[in-house]
């Protein structure tokens, strides 16, 4: 029955385009807004499935087929991984990519209501906004489509579907396959509570898993004859913690334990621990990681256990910011405008402010933030745009699609993403994304000067992954 309703409004969206113009801009921008209303029933549909990282099957296939029903070529399930795809349309350079991530978050089951209120029907939320990200950048790629095809501008426009962002794993793996390695530009955007040109770094990341083995016996009548993996993973927190004390002020560490045995009784012959240790730089990620292996090692002599693997999924790089591009991002923000709430949304992010301390000064954020003309800021969160920005031009911003002052991966941001609050920013993204493409289309120059500003950030600088060669992404995350 749904899929059928998705059919028929998936032919309705590929006609609901506005007529021909000739300039490029007003064309793409056209598109978008005339259909507003598919774009908002594809982010419900994606942010009622709350599906995470590599299990994102519909989210995935929502957007291939918004794609495919506007002309789009799609390739799906590139690079091992089922849920990531590339949609083409265009032919010849330059090649402009646009990034769609659509993963949720696990333990953040959330309704579209200003109090905590969890969906019984999920376990997962949209607690990072990327179900009006997925959308938004489609949107954008559609928008430029329409460019494209009325000859206005020439060249490609690809959108590149990248599941497991909060595991960094979808970049990660397609840029390793090469599913990058044509294109000239790459844009991209954030859901946030500002909207603004994202002129940041980011930090580096490794996402590393540590499985113990040691001897099962009964906890009481054998416990001399049983090891516990579990006191190994403990031992490595504990030495871990001492570590704290002796690495750079920016660096940030933190881990789960995804196995801890199974009932007392049974002296745990398995345990794992996962870790993501952060740098604002990947060479300072580098070193304390020979720390942290270590100190696992160490961990396993002391529990008379063994450390059987240690798995590297995802490594990322900090972001390089390129001027020009955010440059060009700013102008079309201002053209576009920011998000304007109304009155029920206000009192809607006022509501889901109400715990959050210390309070936030405004309700929902509704201007575009100047560029700052200094040196890019440096954020706290990492992503696997990162890795990208080493070797391509690549342009973001963030567009308010929640309260402002809402903390990162929390309910009050799945909330905002599942109403009207996200669905403005979404579009407001879309065009700026795709205002922003139609003038690199139109402006070669722009391009080269793009490229000019990533040789300069990355100067001499090396990259090293730590993920081991030849390995493919992974099946499953948890
Ligand atoms: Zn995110």
């Amino acid at each position: 029955m749904r899929s059928l309703t998705i059919v028929a409004a998936l032919s309705l969206t590929a006609l609901a385009q506005p007529a021909a113009q000739s300039d490029p801009k007003t064309a793409a921008l056209g598109w978008i807004d005339a259909n507003a209303s598919t774009l908002n029933r594809v982010n419900r549909n994606i942010w009622g499935w709350a599906e995470t990282g590599l299990e994102e099957h519909k989210s995935s296939r929502e957007l291939q087929d918004l794609l495919r029903a506007n002309g789009f070529t799609v390739e799906s399930g590139v690079a091992d991984m089922p849920t990531a795809f590339v949609a083409s349309f265009g032919s010849g350079r330059p090649v402009i990519g646009i990034l769609a991530e659509f993963d949720a978050l696990p333990g953040l089951s959330q309704d579209a209501t200003a109090e905590r209120k969890a969906r019984p029907e999920v376990m997962a939320g949209h607690g990072c906004g990327h179900s009006v990200f997925g959308t938004a950048s489609s949107a954008a790629a559609i928008g430029v489509k329409q460019a494209i095809a009325s000859g206005a501008v020439k060249g490609t426009v690809k959108l590149f579907g990248t599941p497991a962002e909060e595991t960094g794993i979808g970049k990660t793996y397609m840029l390793r396959e090469g599913f990058f390695k044509d294109v000239d530009t790459i844009l991209s955007w954030h859901a946030g509570d500002t909207t603004r040109a994202s002129w940041d770094f980011s930090k580096g990341i490794v996402s590393v898993k540590f499985k113990f083995e040691g001897l099962p016996a009964h906890a009481s009548t054998s416990p001399h004859r049983g090891r516990s993996a579990l006191d190994a993973v403990e031992l490595m927190s504990v030495g871990v913690n001492y570590m704290r004390e002796h690495v750079k002020e920016d660096t940030r560490i933190h881990y789960v334990i995804t196995n801890g045995g199974g009932q007392p009784n049974v002296v745990p012959p398995e345990a794992e621990v996962w870790y993501y240790l952060r740098a604002n730089k990947h060479t300072d990620v580098e070193e304390s990681y020979l720390w942290l292996t270590e100190i696992a090692r160490a961990a396993a002599a002391m529990s008379r256990t063994k450390l059987v693997e240690t798995r590297i999924d995802s490594d990322m790089h900090e972001v390089l910011p390129n001027r020009t591009l955010v440059e060009v991002i700013q102008k079309n923000l201002e053209l576009v405008g920011p998000p304007v709430f109304d009155e029920r949304e206000k009192a809607f992010a006022r509501a889901l402010q109400k715990d959050l301390k210390p309070a936030p000064a405004l309700a929902l954020a509704e201007r575009v933030e100047p560029l700052p003309a200094g040196p890019p800021e440096q954020g706290l969160h990492s992503t696997d745009v990162g890795d990208l920005t080493w070797f391509f031009p690549v342009g973001q911003l963030t567009v308010a699609t929640y309260a402002y002052g809402a903390p990162g991966h929390s309910w009050q941001i799945v909330a905002c993403t599942g109403m009207s609050i996200g669905e403005k920013g979404m579009m407001v993204a879309a065009k700026a994304l795709a205002g922003s493409a139609i003038d690199l289309y139109r402006s070669p120059d722009l391009i080269q000067r793009a490229r000019n500003d990533l040789k300069t950030m990355v100067g001499s600088q090396k990259y090293l992954t730590l993920i081991p060669e030849g390995q493919k992404a992974p099946r499953t995350i948890r």
